[in-house]
Formats: C-alpha cells, structure tokens, sequence
C-alpha cells in the first residue's frame, strides 16, 4: 500500500521518508534477506506456475512485446544495481567450485587416479582417463549417502578413506553402469 503524506514524504509497508529514502531501505532489506526472499519466491512461482504454466507464458511474452525498451531499461537498471551483489555470489560459487575439485583430486589421488576394474575388462586407454572416472561406496551405500549428507558428502568421503576407510573405490563410467546392472538398480 502506497499512502501519499506530501509531494515527497509517503509511507509505504512500514517506513516512511521520501521516495528515495524507501526505496533506499527496501533495497537495503531485499539485500539483507536476499536468498530467503528468492526460496519464498520461487516456492510460491514452482506452486503456481505449473497450475498456470500456458497463461503466464502468454501474459509476460505480451507485457515483454508491448514494454520491450522499458523491460530492458528495467533489466540494465538491475544489472547496475545488483552488480556488486552477483559479482560476490559469483566469487562464493567460484570459491566453492574450486573447493570441490580440489576435494575430489584429492579423493582420485588416495584412490590410485584409476578405475579398480572389479569386472577385470580390458579398458584400452580409458583405465586411468580421470574424466571419467566416478567414486563408488563398494558396499552400495553411495546413494544414501548423498542424500543423507547433502552438500557435505565429498568432504565427508575424504575425510573417512583418509582415516583408512575402504569403503571407496574409483569405477569408470561403463564399470559403474555395470555394477548397477548387477545389482539389479536398472533394466535395459
Ligand atoms: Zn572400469
């Protein structure tokens, strides 16, 4: 609700100030409380957007048609705004990136950098290709696991085969799809 007071002063959702001042303040606020702002609102798209996936899909490819230079106006404005904001939410995924893949050279390395071939296939050049290489819970805890430890999983499984866990082994991509088909998780 906007109540106007005088041409500068309003009120608006509890501040009060000029113009400025509020939007100033809820900029502040959106900053403060920016991700859980964006999971209340992407709970609230992801409830209604596939109830009215069509009409939604129309209506802001119409708005965009008829407001083009406003919406990019609108967008560039963004942009500048939140550039500051992206640009440290862009160094943290960069930073957790980095930590991941040193977290999962480090795994390779204490798992010899190579597919444990429990099949004894003949692999040609592909035994110790480390892009293809997945970590493998020998006993089939694997998936579980993930679920159960989330984020935390790789840091998880480095931590136990350094304290002498065997528990792990490297499996290239055709010996994990072959366990699985041993062990009966899919049909062809
Ligand atoms: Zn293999």
């Amino acid at each position: 609700m906007l109540l106007t007071l005088d041409d500068n002063m309003v009120t608006h959702s509890g501040y009060s100030g000029t113009k400025e001042e509020i939007n100033q303040k809820q900029r502040d606020y959106y900053n403060k409380n920016r991700t859980r702002i964006l999971e209340q609102r992407k709970k609230y798209r992801d409830k209604n957007y596939s109830k009215n996936k069509i009409r939604i899909l129309t209506d802001s490819k119409k708005y965009y048609e008829n407001n083009k230079e406003k919406c990019k106006l609108k967008r560039h404005e963004r942009y500048i705004r939140d550039k500051d904001i992206n640009s440290e939410s862009y160094q943290i995924n960069a930073k957790t990136t980095k930590e991941t893949s040193q977290k999962i050279t480090e795994i390779l390395n204490l798992l010899d950098n190579k597919c444990s071939n429990p099949y004894n296939l003949n692999h040609g050049d592909f035994i110790a290709d480390i892009r293809c290489l997945q970590i493998d819970h020998i006993n089939c805890g694997g998936c579980k696991e993930v679920r159960k430890k989330g984020k935390s999983y790789l840091r998880v499984v480095l931590e136990k085969i350094k304290s002498g866990s065997k528990d792990y082994q490297l499996l290239c991509a055709n010996c994990n799809w072959i366990k699985r088909y041993e062990n009966k998780e899919v049909r062809h």
